[in-house]
């Protein structure tokens, strides 16, 4: 199937979650994942109608920019410090925050660019020691400190990776747990210009009605659309 049926086929799944869970089309955002896949495969999605993009690794994002049509670019992989002046500015948001080291370094930079860079705090509701992200116990206090802090990061939710499953039921627990989480945010007072909790991000090819019937507002969806990556 080309990409841009198959991108058909994602957005008419996305919507149809999307109503079943009480909400309208556009109230959910799709993220096209575009890791592995190139720019001519990308620009096929977008003339399908892909308005965000999402990369995981900050140095094929870079290879790729200049070659991809006018769109939106997530980063949504594990971002290290030292990288982080190269995508201030390129990407509309940075889903994978998990440190106030990392959320100061994103202030600096965008400080110095003069730009407010939205950003999400992973968490890891798995527990899982080999995957990113913060526990949820900690979430408040590293909101608070990155609210004191960095004046230039504004902070818009968050973003979950929950653990691999060959059934997307068993993703939903996690889902609900973020969900929760998020909802918990949004009465937490802190000051409003730099916390404006609207983003729930969760949610992939293989789960990611799931996702949106338990509240996420963006999904995050590659292979239903690119078809299986090729890792070297
Ligand atoms: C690769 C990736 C996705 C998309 O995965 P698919 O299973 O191909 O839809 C979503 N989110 C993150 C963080 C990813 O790394």
């Amino acid at each position: 199937m080309a990409i841009k049926d198959r991108f058909a086929e994602v957005i008419k799944r996305k919507d149809e979650a999307t109503l079943r869970s009480g909400r309208k089309p556009e109230d959910v955002t799709l993220i096209a994942v575009t890791k592995m896949h190139a720019p001519s495969e990308i620009n096929e999605a977008i003339d399908a109608g892909a308005t965000d993009i999402g990369e995981n690794r900050v140095q094929e994002m870079l290879e790729k920019y200049d070659s991809v049509h006018d769109v939106r670019w997530h980063l949504i992989g594990h971002l290290q410090t030292n990288k982080v002046k190269n995508v201030i500015g390129k990407v509309v948001m940075i889903h994978s925050v998990d440190s106030l080291k990392l959320a100061r370094e994103i202030d600096k930079r965008s400080e110095t660019a003069g730009l407010i860079t939205d950003i999400l705090i992973e968490i890891n509701s798995a527990m899982e020691d080999t995957k990113s992200g913060i526990n949820s116990a900690d979430l408040k206090e590293l909101c608070e400190d990155i609210c004191a802090e960095c004046a230039n990061v504004r902070i818009r939710g968050l973003m979950c990776i929950p653990p691999m499953a060959a059934d997307p039921e068993d993703a939903r627990p996690y889902f609900k747990e973020a969900a929760s989480l998020f909802e918990e945010m949004k009465t937490w007072d802190l000051p409003k210009e730099r916390f404006i909790p609207d983003v729930l991000s969760m949610g992939m090819s293989g789960d990611f009605e799931v996702a949106i019937e338990e509240g996420a507002t963006i999904v995050r969806v590659g292979s239903s659309i690119f078809g299986p990556r090729n890792y070297r």
